[in-house]
């Protein structure tokens, strides 16, 4: 069980329930802290993002809980930003805006070079990545994955953020079909983002949201990939990304000891604007 979970959604997003339901059962489990990061408000209607007539609410409401559950848990208010290159907003916009303690940087939908359609990676809906294979990147596997991962590379390096989201997460609905997490060409990309996470000092989030919703038999990242991070030294969390109450530490145990495993040591807290090292074991 974690202490903390930094990455879930609530009704303000895509989530399923109101806030306070998520900090009950944090109190329930024992955390000294939960953090909400709802996705980011973008310049088009989608279904998942915070509204942004919905901004001052947000804001109140984990305020209020904040203060009403003081003695208890600490409680963060944060937002998870979706780059899109030259169609989102300039982080630091949102992070003064929405009042966050810290952000998470994620790619969910990935713009071709040349043209103003979306691919959309993540959900349930494996027909809609296997699709937009095939039409936004005339079939070829590489090309579509190497611009996610330039994608995310962008979103690094003209973006100010603390921890990179799912980083791998393109692997999800390949499940293996298209290519492996070992081939080359893959982990080359790996390496390259890896390199620069390590140069401006983020934290990357080993997502567990895969594994329970059965999307995946793996974390984000894990196998290889997991690896690599640790070579670099890289500092890690741990983050459910849970849409309900009931999935904030779920798979939360199997993550620590997958990290443990990799020899990892320490994983990242958030303690009231610092951030420290918490042992694993
Ligand atoms: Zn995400
Ligand atoms: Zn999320």
């Amino acid at each position: 069980m974690p202490h903390y979970n930094l990455h879930q959604h609530s009704m303000f997003s895509d989530g399923k329930a109101k806030p306070e339901a998520y900090v009950k059962k944090a109190v329930e489990f024992g955390f000294s802290a939960v953090g909400f990061s709802e996705h980011s408000p973008l310049p088009f209607a989608t279904t998942f993002s915070l509204k942004k007539e919905s901004i001052d609410s947000y804001i109140k409401s984990i305020e209020t809980l904040k203060q009403k559950y003081k003695d208890k848990i600490d409680i963060y208010r944060s937002l998870e930003m979706d780059f899109i290159p030259k169609i989102s907003d300039n982080f630091d916009c949102w992070r003064k805006k929405v009042q966050c303690d810290y952000l998470i940087g994620s790619v969910h939908l990935v713009k071709p070079e040349y043209s103003q359609e979306l691919w959309f990676i993540d959900g349930h809906n494996h027909d809609i990545y296997d699709n937009g294979i095939i039409e936004l990147f005339y079939g070829d596997i590489k090309k579509a994955v190497t611009r996610y991962y330039h994608q995310n590379m962008e979103m690094i390096e003209s973006q100010n953020f603390e921890i990179l989201g799912h980083f791998d997460k393109i692997t999800m609905h390949n499940r293996n079909r298209f290519f492996s997490d070992d081939d080359k060409w893959y982990q080359r990309l790996v390496d390259e983002i890896l390199e620069l996470v390590k140069q401006k000092g983020l934290f990357v989030e080993v997502n567990t949201r895969g594994l329970y919703k059965k999307r995946s038999d793996k974390l984000f990242p894990d196998g290889l990939t997991l690896q690599k991070v640790k070579n670099h030294n890289i500092p890690v969390l741990i983050s459910t990304d849970a849409h309900q109450p009931d999935e904030i530490a779920l798979f939360a145990d199997y993550a620590k000891k997958r990290l443990l495993k990799f020899g990892f040591q320490t994983v990242m807290y958030f303690d009231n604007g610092i951030w420290k090292e918490q042992t694993l074991i």
